[in-house]
């Protein structure tokens, strides 16, 4: 079974001059000519197609069934892992966040990223306390320098989660290559990761007070922004599509963004990952909407799914 992740780029088999082509310039037309990009792996067109709730998946290309990327292809799962856990372990002067296992097997500590967002929330309330003074703005950055690679790390790995082909074998392999330790535990990647198929999960435990480490929130921001000029900290917000038909119920997330610098990473209507910890609003009676917030001071805390200008 190939371990693969969903692609933006291919080549077509009978093309003489080798060209690399993007996702926009395939069709399903070109089913059965397609070949990975960097490697021999047959692969094939999925089309875009809309979900339950309104939002949209684009489209985007897979290996055929039994087919497997080379062993040193990038979009092979174990390579693109390896490709986080290499960036994360180039950053000097940090404690790592990745314990190495074996050649292909990590475990990712928790308990620093869970540090690391405490330090962003004092360095959030210190900014405004301090109104941004010149000299304490230097601080900020510097601080800012060493929290972002935590979130990086964090954000990667999640989206490796949400872009596997879309297999129960891929998820159970990726789990085992990546083993999230909290409080010297094993913790479970559901209890990390959440996706639309499971925001009511998510707002049960947050109303039993169950979650305290940052997780990964897989959300798709709709529309436009909004923006409170008054509020003291979260100058702006995004209501992102709820989980698709649950018993009657509305869940949806919205992402409280303290930082302008944000804004321009968060593209509406496409899937991001959100890595922080979610919260639910004071008043939780409302018999339909079930609103669960999630606070972003860091431009490190986003990823856009799908981005074709940065794979
Ligand atoms: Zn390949």
């Amino acid at each position: 079974m190939g371990k693969g992740i969903r692609m933006l780029f291919a080549r077509k088999k009978d093309d003489p001059n080798d060209k690399v082509y993007k996702i926009y310039e395939l069709s399903t037309k070109d089913r059965g000519n397609l070949r990975c990009e960097h490697c021999v792996a047959n692969i094939t067109y999925v089309p875009e197609y809309p979900k339950k709730n309104g939002s949209v998946i684009s489209a985007y290309l897979r290996l055929l069934p039994k087919i497997s990327h080379s062993h040193d292809c990038p979009n092979d799962v174990d390579n693109a892992v390896r490709r986080i856990v290499a960036k994360s372990e180039a950053v000097e002067d940090i404690e790592p966040i990745f314990d190495r296992l074996s050649k292909h097997e990590h475990i990712f500590r928790m308990n620093i990223l869970v540090k690391a967002h405490q330090n962003m929330l004092d360095l959030s309330q210190a900014k405004i306390k301090n109104n941004q003074g010149n000299q304490h703005r230097t601080e900020y950055i510097q601080s800012e320098h060493k929290i972002a690679p935590y979130f990086r790390s964090a954000t990667g790995i999640a989206r490796i989660r949400s872009i596997l082909d879309n297999e129960e074998d891929n998820r159970k392999y990726l789990e085992k290559i990546i083993k999230i330790e909290h409080d010297s535990k094993i913790m479970k990647w559901n209890e990390f990761y959440y996706d639309d198929s499971r925001y009511n999960e998510l707002y049960q435990l947050l109303i039993n007070k169950k979650i305290k480490h940052p997780i990964a929130l897989e959300v798709t921001p709709k529309g436009q922004f909004k923006e409170s000029p008054n509020a003291s900290l979260y100058k702006w917000n995004f209501q992102c599509y709820k989980q698709p038909d649950t018993e009657n119920k509305a869940y949806i997330p919205r992402i409280y963004i303290s930082n302008k610098d944000t804004l321009k990473k968060i593209t509406p209507e496409k899937s991001h990952i959100v890595v922080g910890i979610p919260w639910l609003p004071k008043n939780t009676d409302n018999p339909i909407f079930k609103n669960i917030n999630i606070s972003v001071h860091s431009t490190s805390q986003v990823e856009m799914v799908f981005d074709i200008h940065n794979d």
